[in-house]
């Protein structure tokens, strides 16, 4: 294979290494995982990406609704972005573009009908239309991206219509880029997997293959999707009242099915659920589902059907909480209803991470007295993804010199890898990859390169904040151990001059009320006096300025690791220091009293080491501040009163002043 030599020149600058000239293919996402599938192949100064997907969050992923991969490493690099081919429409495939295009652009995007017109929407919603050109392409299409490469979309069967592998040509080699597949012979819309294509890559030399691992762990031969409608057409003739089916709307082959079995057995279709609603318009408007329109009935006529001639096709087959089913089985639908006559048909199995969501739906429903269909046993759902059998096919057709196994979680790549090995693939010629890495190929080698940033990028509901991990941990901390407000009144000179009010919410703990108290104290002292220099500034004749959040800061971090020490718990700590004027008479607390176990002087780098006893140097009090009021400035703390104490229930506050100066004199 030959190549230029700008190629030769931007590869080895980059690493800084006089090295051959190389094809590299990094996975941003899809590894160590399902979703977010985002895998950039990169030679010389041409970047082309294949798929950008997005995945779902996992548990303690509170508040999040879409997981991104990290793009960093594209952001830096956009300048160099030719363009992006697109294998499929699902999710896990299609649905970061819109997002990435936020923060770069890529010159053109290449995919099938179907994804095209879903990403389409897509990108309309996020009003990024003029970030890039969408072409559609049909199989066999071959395109060119960039200088270095052009890609043939291959058709293969899948559970979504109108989905490809991709035959990738780039200067070192012809790499087979499997995209989601199982061999099914018997297509619902008859579109045949091109299986002669591949084996005339095969036959000419596939350098690399990088393919689907999903059921790399499943014996034999996927079954066709279509052996699920003997098993779902009894289902729905035996129904005696109303069918409720729920199934991925963008698993365009079973929604067919379905529509076709409505047809056969006299029922009027409702259809419920947004994503159910387009993806239905879709294909339909594209001719990927062919479907009388007076099959469909609006919900809200739909209620005037008798019950033996309506079947409901909704979202919810993932127990996602907002969807319709999961609504219903809540009893918080406004148009359905479950009727104990109700046959429930979930035909889908839930996605790892999903299963609790699925079956908590499943009981609710049969709790309001629906029959539910479920699980493997019954027939009615068929992965997508192809099996060891359907992998070894693959395998054999394209005869790759190098493996990498990609789309699927560790022990599904290891499984593959094995799977491979039994067809002569040999260790040597494999990678395992985590997301990040990079496999540098040269005609007659494959080799890890050094890791690009990879990652996540949380998204909340809206789908445009961004959820860092600070945040995220803040939720964790919330949803876990609770929250610790810590409110603190602290004059510009630096004294203490009210007692700390602490309260708890959400907090389990052992510890007393007093003793969280002293803990909060401590801290404070100890800020003040070991911290109060570097956070303040004086200035000419005024009152110095003071970095009132520097100080809550370091109250919060000091405490936080406080009760991690001595309670094992981690809550959200907030601390609020309410700044009052300089000379305001000084809070005599109860430091004093009960000197800690730990005496030794604390630094920076060891806060855990006790204060034993030292404070802010404070005059005994006759009056302090009033408690801490709900805005921090220092005209409401000058509204001086005597500390009052109050009891509630889930707080730890202060013992009385009175309390406090007869033990304090008792020490
Ligand atoms: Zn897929
Ligand atoms: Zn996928």
């Amino acid at each position: 294979m030959t190549s230029s030599s700008t190629s030769f020149k931007a590869t080895s600058t980059r690493d800084g290494k006089d090295k051959k000239p190389c094809l590299r293919v990094i996975p941003l996402g899809g590894l160590h995982e399902i979703g977010k599938n985002t895998c950039v192949f990169e030679y010389g100064d041409d970047i082309m990406l294949v798929d950008a997907g997005l995945a779902f969050p996992s548990d303690g992923m509170h508040g999040v609704n879409v997981v991104m991969p990290d793009t960093s490493y594209l952001r830096e690099n956009q300048k160099r972005i030719r363009g992006m081919v697109v294998t499929h429409g699902h999710e896990d495939h299609i649905g970061g573009i819109s997002h990435h295009l936020k923060h770069f652009n890529i010159p053109v995007i290449y995919g099938p009908r179907l994804a095209m017109s879903m990403l389409q929407g897509k990108m309309e919603e996020a009003g990024v239309t003029d970030h890039t050109t969408i072409q559609t392409v049909s199989p066999r299409d071959l395109v060119k991206v960039g200088q270095h490469f052009s890609v043939e979309f291959i058709r293969n069967t899948h559970s979504m219509a109108d989905s490809f592998s991709l035959a990738i040509t780039t200067p070192v080699g012809v790499v087979i880029f499997t995209g989601d597949f199982k061999f099914d012979h018997t297509p619902v819309d008859g579109e045949h997997f091109d299986m002669a294509r591949l084996a005339h890559y095969g036959e000419q030399g596939v350098l690399c293959l990088l393919s689907d691992s999903t059921n790399a762990e499943v014996p034999g031969f996927c079954p066709p999707e279509r052996s699920v409608f003997p098993c779902l057409d009894r289902h729905i003739a035996e129904a005696d009242g109303r069918v409720i089916i729920t199934t991925f709307a963008s698993s365009i082959h079973r929604v067919s099915m379905i529509l076709e079995l409505a047809l056969k057995n006299g029922r009027k279709v409702g259809l419920l659920g947004r994503s159910m609603l387009n993806v239905i318009a879709k294909a339909r408007e594209l001719g990927y589902m062919r479907a009388p329109d007076d099959l469909f009935v609006p919900i809200k006529q739909i209620r005037d059907l008798p019950d033996r001639e309506t079947l409901l096709l909704m979202t919810g087959s993932q127990g996602e909480p907002l969807a319709a089913l999961s609504r219903i089985s809540r009893g918080e639908h406004q148009q359905v209803q479950v009727k104990t006559t109700d046959k429930i048909i979930f035909s889908a199995s839930p996605i790892p991470g999903n299963t609790i969501s699925v079956v908590n739906t499943i009981d609710r429903l049969m709790m309001l007295g629906a029959k539910v269909v479920y699980g493997k046993s019954e027939g009615i759902h068929v992965s997508g993804h192809g099996y060891q059998e359907d992998q070894k096919l693959m395998l054999a057709l394209a005869k790759p010199k190098f493996f990498v196994p990609v789309h699927g979680e560790h022990r599904m790549l290891v499984c593959h890898s094995k799977t491979a090995q039994s067809l002569g693939v040999s260790s040597e010629n494999m990678l395992l990859l985590d997301n990040g890495d990079v496999i540098e190929l040269t005609p007659d080698s494959i080799s890890k390169g050094d890791a690009v940033k990879a990652g996540i990028e949380l998204l909340d509901a809206s789908r445009n904040g961004i959820v860092d991990a600070r945040v995220l941990k803040e939720r964790q901390q919330l949803a876990e151990d609770g929250v610790v407000t810590v409110l603190a009144a602290v004059s510009t000179d630096g004294v203490m001059v009210a007692p700390p009010r602490v309260n708890l919410r959400g907090v389990v703990t052992a510890a007393d009320p007093r003793k969280m108290s002293l803990w909060t104290e401590r801290e404070i002292s100890w800020v003040l006096e070991n911290r109060w220099k570097q956070l303040t500034r004086q200035t000419d004749g005024k009152a110095p300025e003071v970095d009132w959040m520097g100080i809550q800061r370091e109250v919060e971090v000091g405490l936080g690791r406080r009760m991690r020490r001595e309670l094992q718990v981690e809550p959200l700590i907030l601390c609020l220091v309410q700044p009052a004027p300089g000379g305001t008479p000084a809070y005599k607390g109860l430091v004093d009293d009960a000197p800690d176990d730990r005496s030794v002087s604390r630094t920076r780098g060891d806060r855990d080491a006790a204060i034993g006893g030292r404070r802010a140097p404070a005059p005994a009090p006759v009056k302090v501040a009033a408690a801490v009021a709900e805005t921090s400035t220092s005209a409401n703390a000058s509204d001086q009163s005597d500390v009052k104490t109050q009891s509630e229930p889930e707080s730890a506050e202060l013992p009385s002043g009175r309390t406090r100066r007869r033990r304090s004199a008792a020490a």
